[in-house]
């Protein structure tokens, strides 16, 4: 009898161990990422926490000189210590494929979006921690790499005027925005050399049309080179050339932002600096936020271990993701174990709940009221 129960008991462990173990293994791709990344990060630039309690009110004149509306934090369950998704797009175009998304999907991506409360936010004002979203909604960036000119893309009408293709991602951010006025025309375009969005002639009007429309240009090199190898002057060559070819058609513009082609950094760690900072034939440019290529939502602007040089992405697709695409994090903001950045409304203020205090730090930069509040209640 006792024999029989042992047998009984091994084999009960033998079960829960093969399903923890496979727990495990589904879990594994983005622990393996995380890991990865976890390593590739060097430790010379650490954030100091330097955010600091006041006893400001919180309905002040904004910055636009608006008069803000307090609201109850815990009535709109804000937390701005939760994750941001940057979404990473490639092809608008078909058939639907690892790094294309149809006009369809890219359509849907946007009303799940929407519907799901998430509302689109500058790349630069996610990295300096500046987002402005409606209180208990969450903030969410589009970034489109390599200036396809499926992303912009102009086309003859029979009366020979020129108008912007409605498939192409301009087209639909342009239509769903006019649908949905509450749906920001946020996003940031990165270009390489040559022809931005193909159409040699129209490369003016484009980059300008998307400054204009208050959306952004970023730096994905001239060539798409590797940085794995480069050297110094290679490194600035390669974003100073592309800074300069953009100063050409935006002399105004002030390019700050770098999507690594193929996510790759210079192996040498001396070199990374170049990344952030540089110069080419006399004119220097600097980026304030560096975008890996994968895997995961990133963190918010005011937690301790944010570093807006090493921005993780999202892939915004169905395909070949394994388990760490946009609708996979969607399901785990909603069921765990992430948690969603959301917002109380107001720029001037960071609100979360009480027991999430430690993992407060962020910029320096940063001079907001902390609004911690009792999530029991
Ligand atoms: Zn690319």
């Amino acid at each position: 009898m006792n024999k029989k129960r042992m047998v009984y008991l091994g084999i009960l462990f033998l079960v829960a161990t093969i399903i923890m173990g496979c727990t495990d293994n589904s879990e594994e791709g983005v622990t393996e990422h995380d890991q990865s990344q976890a390593e590739e990060e060097d430790v010379d630039e650490e954030v100091e926490p330097s955010v600091e309690e006041t006893d400001q009110t919180t309905d002040e004149e904004s910055e636009e000189g608006e008069s803000v509306e307090a609201i109850d934090p815990a009535s709109v369950s804000a937390n701005e210590l939760g994750q941001v998704m940057v979404l990473m797009y490639h092809h608008i175009d078909g058939p639907e494929d690892t790094w294309v998304r149809t006009p369809e999907n890219f359509r849907k991506d946007l009303e799940e979006l929407y519907e799901r409360g998430f509302r689109p936010v500058s790349l630069e004002d996610y990295a300096t921690g500046n987002m402005e979203v409606e209180p208990g909604y969450k903030p969410v960036v589009f970034t489109f790499d390599d200036g396809r000119q499926n992303n912009f893309n102009m086309i003859e009408n029979s009366e020979g005027e020129w108008e912007i293709d409605p498939d192409s991602a301009v087209g639909i951010l342009l239509d769903f925005h006019e649908e949905h006025p509450d749906f920001p025309l946020e996003a940031t375009f990165f270009i390489n050399g040559g022809t931005p969005f193909g159409q040699e002639d129209l490369v003016e009007y484009k980059l300008n049309f998307i400054v204009d429309k208050g959306m952004d240009i970023g730096n994905h090199s001239y060539t798409h080179a590797n940085f794995n190898n480069l050297n110094e002057e290679e490194l600035q060559y390669q974003l100073g050339r592309l800074n300069n070819m953009v100063l050409e058609y935006l002399p105004d513009y002030e390019m700050n932002t770098l999507a690594l082609p193929f996510g790759s950094r210079p192996q040498n760690e001396k070199l990374m600096k170049f990344l952030h900072q540089g110069e080419y034939e006399g004119i220097s440019y600097e980026n304030i936020a560096i975008l890996e290529v994968g895997w995961d939502p990133y963190l918010s602007p005011f937690h301790k271990d944010f570093d807006p040089l090493k921005i993780r992405r999202v892939r915004a697709s169905e395909m070949d993701v394994d388990g760490v695409g946009m609708y996979d994090w969607l399901r785990h903001f909603e069921t765990g174990p992430r948690v969603p950045y959301i917002s109380d409304g107001s720029t001037d203020t960071i609100s979360y709940p009480k027991e999430l205090e430690h993992l407060l730090g962020g910029n320096p930069s940063h001079s907001k009221t902390l609004q911690p509040y009792d999530s029991e209640e």
